[in-house]
């Protein structure tokens, strides 16, 4: 079967050709190339590509989507159910290798990271001003979400001496108890925690789990760690608690609305731009200057390790569809 990889650098290439045979690549986004039709009956995409009606409309003869993330809210499901397409994702690639980012998040905040290397490579002093931190030992950390990635998550923290309390809308009591940790609600861990971290999946149910009603809930000058999805937290929130210090540093990896924030002129072009949308890359804008705030650009994957395995379990999700039995289907 004919096969199209979107997003995918010189050495993907050369590695998935190694693999399978028949495919075409695009280095951008399907958003990227939105004046193409495609011939493909397997499309791969990574999270930067949405797969939305009128994207899959732009593949006439599509019967399987090859998701190269966990994550897969970027596919409208319902669209690619109904036209008898089927979506496979990768359950699992990254759990250690998004755990370790969340941490180099809380590092570059608790330690000044950004402030202490600029203070040498840019400025070129060595003095001490405006660089101390505080350290992570003690510290109650609470995971929301313990999954995959919050497990490795909490292996971590406990390796850095913190207390560790979660929160999950299904608890796994025998995890807590062979790990040592309790669980609690939402609104005690945001009244107990120092720091927050989110490795909940973006669903209906969890989009803005962190709002502006929260803030009253939180523990004074909390730092929140987001390296799940731009959605779970009111970007709104953000803006008000880091205002009125309730919020006292973020840590961001994901944004909402971060597709627009590669492209913003696509979103002033649009044919009936979105205010609200407009409202979010603002503030977005706003978080980028914030000196209490740290952003990255969906970044925690990117190790050529979780790479190489997010390419391994792609092409075995492949393999299967053309020899008739999917798997890692999501519905
Ligand atoms: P997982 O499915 O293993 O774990 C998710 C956990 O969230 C589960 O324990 C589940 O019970 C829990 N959960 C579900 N609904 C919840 C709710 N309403 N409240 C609290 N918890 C809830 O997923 P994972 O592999 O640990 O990944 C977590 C998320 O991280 C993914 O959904 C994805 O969005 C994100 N992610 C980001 C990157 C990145 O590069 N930044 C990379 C991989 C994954």
């Amino acid at each position: 079967m004919k096969k199209i990889f979107f997003n995918v650098s010189e050495w993907e290439r050369e590695y998935i050709s190694s693999k399978l045979t028949d495919c075409e690549f695009e280095p951008g986004t399907v958003g990227e190339t939105a004046d193409k039709v495609f011939d493909a009956e397997i499309v791969s995409i990574f999270v930067n590509s949405n797969m939305r009606a009128e994207d899959l409309a732009r593949f006439p003869n599509a019967k399987f989507i090859a998701a190269r993330s966990t994550g897969y809210d970027n596919i409208d499901l319902g669209v690619t159910a109904e036209k008898n397409v089927v979506v496979s994702n990768v359950p699992s690639y990254g759990e250690n290798t998004v755990a370790e980012y969340a941490f180099a998040l809380l590092l570059t905040l608790s330690r000044r990271m950004y402030e202490t290397i600029d203070a040498t490579k840019e400025k070129g002093t060595f003095m001490h001003d405006g660089l101390q931190g505080f350290d992570l030992k003690g510290k109650t950390i609470g995971m929301v979400g313990t999954g995959r990635i919050g497990v490795n998550s909490i292996k971590i923290a406990k390796g850095f001496g913190m207390n560790v309390i979660c929160y999950d809308a299904f608890p796994n009591e025998k995890l807590a108890s062979e790990m040592g940790f309790m669980y609690t609600n939402l609104d005690s861990l945001l009244g107990e925690a120092d720091i927050v971290s989110l490795h909940a999946p973006l669903l209906e149910t969890t989009r803005h789990m962190i709002n502006k009603t929260s803030l009253s809930k939180m523990k004074k000058g909390i730092i929140l760690i987001n390296t799940a999805r731009g959605g779970l937290v009111e970007t709104d929130a953000l803006v008000m608690g880091l205002k009125d210090g309730t919020i006292g540093a973020v840590g961001l990896d994901v944004l909402e609305e971060e597709g627009y924030m590669a492209d913003e002129l696509s979103l002033l072009v649009a044919q009936h731009p979105n205010a609200e949308s407009m409202k979010t890359v603002l503030e977005n804008r706003y978080l980028m200057d914030h000196p209490r705030v740290v952003i990255s650009p969906h970044n925690a994957f990117n190790t050529k390790e979780a790479l190489t395995r997010i390419l391994d379990t792609t092409i075995e999700n492949i393999k299967a569809f053309e020899a008739g039995k999917p798997v890692n289907v999501v519905k």
